[in-house]
This record gives structure tokens, sequence and C-alpha cells, in this order.
């Protein structure tokens, strides 16, 4: 039991989450919510980090676990970094270069299983900031360009707060004359507005891989962001698996199905076919007398996801059974089966034994059962034992 939950809602994982889950919420919501692309969304995006940055500390997550934001607090490890940090890091794999080089252009495609078995080349049409070339990146005139006298060129202003009596506080932000850039331009570029960037439209073919994973990414060098000055950002493509799939499951390079059988096909054998994410028919055959029970698994080697490195090579396709029992039988097949089938027991029943009927089980009943003792809290089905 986790003492608060927020943390877990605000990213949309519940309180048992894995670690992959955690870095698959946090890859969704950061790039929804950051402010490049939903500039009204700003708080939000901090929440999402600072539930990240905890969560996916073991420690930071034990102790909000039991304690909520409080114990984090006193532990002194709140989520204290800044979100474009955690978001950079996370995605950027760590640049360093973030003073010599403009915007990484961000952007998740989803991708369906098919595509990664198969492979696939997906057009990707994106918006970056280019400098602008009208005026090269100034601005405006270059002979109108002057430093703000309000901030002295840095950018930043202090300003003085009386908060009390004798006390001053001072406060520094953004300078409001220059909006930040340290100069002020009197005649400005007709083209970028004074902005010294426009936005372009960029289209990508993204080549996507066989056996490329979820969370990969593809990157373009030099086609992200420009910014006078400074390196070009790159484009950074991260491939979001969708995760249903009508019939396979992926366990890393392998695939996994379900396959429903009769009974009697799973004790008389049978033969199935599958078809391939790439749609070849696969056949094969429970050969007589290989009794298959409910849950039983059986593997074909070479016919799971493809390798990226090398994609002749295969993972394995793993076939789980499910043995669907008939809902009623006749009066006739009874007899028969009880004849052919082996095992009928005969109990003995003593004189003082007590008879019972067995009732069907509520689905609420069912869903208790299997629960720890601990979370059921007496309100799951208990006998009383004399
Ligand atoms: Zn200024
Ligand atoms: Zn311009």
């Amino acid at each position: 039991m986790v003492k608060d939950r927020k943390y877990y809602d605000i990213l949309g994982v519940s309180p048992t989450a894995t670690d992959t889950e955690l870095k698959k919420a946090y890859r969704k919501a950061a790039l929804k919510y950051h402010p490049d692309k939903n500039p009204s969304e700003g708080e939000r995006f901090k929440l999402i980090s600072q539930a990240y940055e905890v969560l996916s500390d073991e420690k930071k997550r034990r102790l909000y676990d039991q304690g909520g934001e409080e114990a984090l607090q006193e532990g002194g490890g709140g989520g204290g970094h800044n979100p474009m940090d955690i978001f950079e890091m996370f995605f950027g794999g760590g640049r360093r270069q973030r003073e010599r080089t403009a915007k990484d252009v961000i952007h998740q495609m989803n991708v369906t299983l098919e595509q990664l078995y198969n492979g696939a080349t997906r057009r990707l049409k994106l918006g970056r900031n280019v400098v602008c070339a009208k005026c090269n990146g100034v601005g405006g005139k270059k002979e109108s360009v002057s430093k703000c006298k309000n901030c002295d060129g840095h950018g930043i202003e202090i300003r003085q707060m009386q908060i009390g009596p004798g006390m001053v506080q001072q406060i520094q932000r953004t300078c409001s004359t220059c909006r930040g850039e340290g100069e002020v331009i009197r005649e400005l570029c007709q083209a970028c507005k004074g902005n010294k960037r426009v936005k372009e439209e960029l289209i990508l073919e993204v080549h996507i891989e066989k056996g490329m994973k979820d969370d990969q990414k593809i990157v373009f060098h030099g086609k992200g962001d420009q910014e006078s000055g400074l390196e070009p950002g790159n484009v950074v493509v991260v491939l979001d698996e969708q995760a249903h799939h009508d019939v396979f499951v992926r366990r890393g390079d392998n695939l996994v199905m379900e396959m429903p059988l009769t009974l009697s096909e799973a004790l008389c054998g049978c033969t199935k076919s599958i078809e391939t994410l790439d749609g070849r028919k696969l056949v094969f055959s429970l050969l007589p007398g290989e009794v298959i029970k409910h849950a039983d698994i059986r593997t074909i080697h070479c016919e799971g996801m493809p390798h990226q490195r090398n994609p002749t090579e295969k993972g394995d396709l793993l076939i789980q059974f499910k043995v669907r029992f008939p809902t009623e039988l006749s009066a006739q097949a009874r007899m028969n089966l009880s004849k052919l089938l082996p095992g009928k027991s005969e109990a003995m029943i003593p004189d003082d034994a007590e008879e019972h009927v067995l009732a069907k089980v509520s689905e609420r009943e069912k869903r208790w059962h299997g629960h720890d003792h601990e979370e059921s809290g007496g309100q799951g089905v208990r006998c009383q034992t004399q």
C-alpha cells in the first residue's frame, strides 16, 4: 500500500509500475506537455518531471511510498531538479554541449508491431526554427541594433523590493525592455519580426529497421533547431511501439501468442496454422498421443522478432494453449468418456462426514481470490474454523 498516489496518477501508472513502465509513461507525458508543444501546460510539465524524478529513484520512491511528499521533504530528497535538465538527460543521452548547440526537436512516432517486424519507411512532417535568411539572424537592420540600456546587455534586470521596515529584497528577472536578449533593435526585419528565426516545415524520411524496439531513437544530425552562432540541434525520433496487437505480444526478441484448443484437440491432436507478421502461413501439428494441458507452452524456433543487427536471425515464437472445456456434456458422451478416460476415483465417505453442495463463485469473489491477505482486509471470503 502506498500512502499517496499523486505522483503515480500524474504519470498515469499504477503504484506497482516497473521501471520500464515508468520510463514509457514519462516519455509520453513529457513529450506531450513539453513547453515547446504545449506552452500553457508549464505547471503540468514541472509536475511530470518531479514525479518521474522521485519515482525513478529507488530510494526516493520508497520514501514517497511510505510517507508521501512530506517524507521526501524531511529526507531532503524532493524533486528538485530543473524539469528541462531531466528532460534533456532522458532524451539527449547526456548532451554536454548544450551551450554550443541549438535545441533538438524530439518527436515520438507510433509504430506497429508489423512495421517493426518488416521494417518501414515513414514520412514525417515537423516544424523547426531556422535562422532568418532575410536578416541573417540579426533580427533587423544591423545599424539599428544597440545594447539594451535597461540591463546593460545582460538580459537580466535586478529590482529592489521593500519587504518590511528596513528590509530590502533583490529580485532578478528577465529584462522587460529587451526580453532577455540584451539588445534592442529599432528597425525590425520584416520576415522574422525581430525574432531572428522563422518557423520552417521539414519533411523527413524515417527508416524503421527490422527488429527495432520501443524507445529506440533515430537521430537526424543537424536537422533540429537553428540559432545564429550555434551548431544546429538534431531531430530525434523516438519509437513508441503500439502494445496492442490482435495476435502477438512482443517480449524482447520473442513473440508470444495464445491459441485456443478444444478439449478434443488437446487430447487427441490436431493441425493448426498461424499467420506471421509478414503474411506467411506456418502450419504445425499436435501429435496424437501428445496431451496438451491448459496453459502449456510450445515454441517455434526462429519465428520471433528479427534481430536489428542481423534481421535474418530471429527470436522464438512462443505459443501458449488455452484449452476450452465443453460447457456441458450429453449423458451419452459422459458415459463414453468415463469408460475411455483413465483415473475416476471413488471417495470413501465416513459416517460422520458433513455433506456440502458446491456453489458457483461470483465474479467479485473471484477477484478477491488471489489478492494477498493484507489487501483483502476482511472483505474477501472468509470461513470461520472451529
Ligand atoms: Zn535589457
Ligand atoms: Zn529576419
